[in-house]
């Protein structure tokens, strides 16, 4: 094949998509990737159910996104859940809505998908290439590659596009490695941050010892007025899981400035805390504190001993206090995780770095999309909804630019 018109880098589920519908539409693609293989991350995250997206009514979906609605929304509406689901479908990945409204193929898993997916690119014409890792541009600004028998090649493309994802889970290939050559351009980016991530808990030895890996089921989180039901689990270091991922902007946020952070766990959020009070006012005699709390307020094990660690000695005799602490257990939050262990990053290129067709202002020809934009949303199926609705709008933006008449 001859140089490609698109050098697509970065073979994640943002960069897949744009090469397929570039090369649906005739343009010559090359795809360079890092690692021996693509999409390991996507991989990943099929490992315990691949959440696609999620089917809530599309205001409240774009609202996820919290300040970056306003630049991701165009390419959401352009290419929303409705059409991520009939993709995966024409690739014989066939979707359900499970019963927390979110999307997932009824395989479960990423790598039937992937699998179909690499079988369609291959018989556009994609060229996949593996083991190059992008180092950058030359000083003719060519792009740069170090392959992986120490040979540098260098390439230039008529469009590059640039989907070389955050910084979690950097042993599959996403390291945020590419923030030097673009910060040596100029172009102005955020911080990278751990997102969707754990919490670090200062808990006993009993407690690290006894309930690591252990969920804490059916529970409600409150921060900073709001309020998140789901699961959380003990790790011997703190706490993660779903309900702690979708407090994790403003947890982390106050732990930066504070130093730690404040959660209250509603060890019953079904129960009001008369009525649970009332329940805890019929003990038997005999019956050992912890048998009353399993049997009257329905809590498990684990939950008891939270609620333990949160009172700091005896729990309170009184039905009523006991009742309010099981309802806004405090739990104290001292650090985030590392980067390295969160599910995905905030941070990236700004906004206004790029313009309606996500390319670089200041590089013409050079489009971006996917997890390195500066954007941050919960899990839920939102993270890959962004990305793919990203690298389909990279395209489009491809698209236009090679088709412009030479002035
Ligand atoms: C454990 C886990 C579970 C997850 N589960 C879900 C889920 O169920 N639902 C959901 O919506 N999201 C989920 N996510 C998040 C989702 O996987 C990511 O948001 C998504 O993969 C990001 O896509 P991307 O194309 O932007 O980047 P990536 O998938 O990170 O792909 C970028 C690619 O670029 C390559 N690359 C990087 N630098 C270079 C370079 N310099 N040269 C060449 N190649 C390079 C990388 O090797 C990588 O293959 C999960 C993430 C994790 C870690």
């Amino acid at each position: 094949m001859s140089e490609p018109d698109v050098a697509i880098i970065g073979a994640g589920p943002a960069g897949l998509i744009a090469a397929e519908r570039l090369a649906q539409a005739g343009h010559r693609v090359a795809l360079y990737e890092r690692m021996p293989s693509p999409a390991r991350k996507f991989l990943l995250a099929g490992r315990g159910g691949l959440n696609l997206t999620h089917s809530e009514p599309l205001d409240g979906f774009l609202g996820r996104y919290g300040e970056a609605r306003l630049w991701l929304e165009p390419a959401i509406r352009a290419f929303p859940p409705e059409a991520l689901r009939d993709w995966a479908d024409g690739l014989g990945a066939e979707s359900f809505v499970g019963s927390s409204g979110r999307v997932f193929p009824k395989a479960m898993k990423a790598s039937p998908l992937l699998r179909a997916w690499l079988v369609r690119l291959d018989g556009l014409g994609v060229r996949l290439q593996a083991g190059r890792l992008w180092t950058g541009w030359d000083e003719s600004s060519a792009l740069r590659f170090a392959n992986r028998d120490g040979t540098v090649e260098t390439l230039r493309p008529a469009a590059t596009l640039l989907a070389l994802g955050g910084a979690s889970w950097p042993r599959l290939g996403s390291d945020g490695g590419w923030q030097t050559a673009l910060a040596e351009k100029g172009v102005a980016i955020a911080p990278l941050r751990p997102a969707n991530a754990g919490f670090s808990v200062e808990w006993s030895p009993v407690m690290r010892e006894r309930f690591a890996g252990q969920p804490l089921k059916r529970i409600s989180l409150s921060f900073a007025g709001q309020r998140v039901r789901g699961e959380a689990m003990i790790d011997a270091d703190g706490i993660e899981g779903g309900a702690i991922y979708a407090l994790s902007g403003p947890l982390r946020e106050a732990i930066a400035c504070d130093g730690h952070a404040e959660l209250a766990v509603d060890l019953r959020p079904d129960l009001d805390e008369a009525a649970l009070a009332a329940r805890l006012a019929r003990r038997r005699a005999g019956e050992t504190l912890s048998n009353h709390l399993r049997k009257a307020a329905g809590l498990a094990p684990v939950a008891i001993a939270v609620l333990r660690e949160a009172a700091g000695g005896p729990l309170p005799a009184e039905p009523t206090d006991l009742a309010r602490l099981i309802k806004a257990t405090p739990l104290r939050l001292t650090g985030t995780a590392p980067i390295a262990r969160a599910i995905s990053t905030a941070g990236g290129i700004l906004a206004e770095e790029v313009d309606a067709g996500f390319m670089l202002k200041r590089l013409p020809g050079v489009f971006v999309a996917g997890e390195m934009l500066d954007w941050d949303a919960p899990t839920g199926g939102y993270l890959l909804q962004a990305c793919f609705a990203t690298g389909v709008a990279a395209a489009d933006g491809i698209e236009r630019f090679l088709n412009k008449p030479s002035s």
